[in-house]
């Protein structure tokens, strides 16, 4: 993790402990900076020269935020080309870059993951590692092979310490997963975890709604835990099954 990527996690956490300590979720905050310390020339000039000039709001350092999306057409081209090009919300300060999702061009199902983490970020995938493994595993269980799935996450950008996205970030990339479901027609999309449950009904709880079908656009969606959650909660792997069957049958059976 470099330097800059530190200063926002660290950004961000202050801006959380002041939630915390004002009793609210969301306070209204300064925008997290454009951090860009240089390590070399950071010999050669004071800390506050470092600084000086990266504590401008974020909409005025878009020029600079984020060293890949110079190169990236903003606004224009393709969805994906878009998402690589998004600053809507601060998650693009954070990140390495944005990742759009991966998978079937004409996908049997969509999986709606949570954020990107740190791997997901710096691998330029929407989920790696045993997560990954054993979503495969609950794939295979449900009669779905890789070649049928495509990837996404709740929001494209990883945030900072894994923390789920806050309603405004949930806001800002929403349009993107509908314009991908839409695109890609499939039969039905399963959504992992608070947050990816939160990113088509923000008031949805998932101890109430998973396992429980429900439509937009005539498409199946359904909602479970995360596979992070159950690989170290052992007790949800029986209700996480449970709800699979529910989307098996519809698959099977439409
Ligand atoms: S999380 Fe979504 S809305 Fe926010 S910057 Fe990334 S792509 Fe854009």
């Amino acid at each position: 993790m470099d330097l800059n990527t530190v200063f926002s996690d660290y950004w961000e956490l202050l801006n959380l402990c002041e939630d915390y300590l004002k009793g609210g979720y969301r306070t209204d905050h300064q925008p997290t900076p454009a951090f860009h310390f240089d390590v070399k020339s950071a010999v050669q000039e004071s800390p506050s020269d470092a600084f000086g000039q990266d504590h401008a709001p974020a909409e005025e350092n878009t020029a600079s935020a984020s060293p890949s999306s110079a190169t990236i057409p903003v606004q224009s081209g393709s969805l994906d080309e878009r998402i690589l090009g998004c600053r809507r919300c601060d998650l693009h300060l954070a990140r390495k870059q944005p990742i759009p999702g991966r998978g079937a061009t004409q996908p049997k199902l969509v999986v709606v993951l949570p954020p990107p983490g740190y791997d997901e970020d710096d691998q330029n995938l929407p989920l790696t590692g045993e997560a990954e493994d054993f979503l495969n595993k609950w794939l295979g269980a449900v009669g779905v092979t890789p070649e049928e799935v495509y990837l996404t996450n709740a929001v494209k950008c990883r945030t900072p310490g894994t923390r789920p996205p806050f309603p405004v970030e949930l806001e800002a990339c929403s349009a993107f997963l509908t314009e991908q479901i839409e695109a890609l027609k499939p039969q039905a999309v399963l959504l992992l975890g608070e947050g990816a449950l939160h990113s088509v009904e923000r008031s949805g709880v998932l101890s109430q709604k998973r396992g429980q079908p429900f439509f937009i656009n005539s498409r199946f969606y359904l909602a479970t835990y995360d596979p992070a959650q159950v690989l170290v909660k052992a007790d949800l792997k029986r209700p996480a099954w449970e709800d699979l069957k529910v989307l098996r049958d519809f698959l099977n059976h439409g």
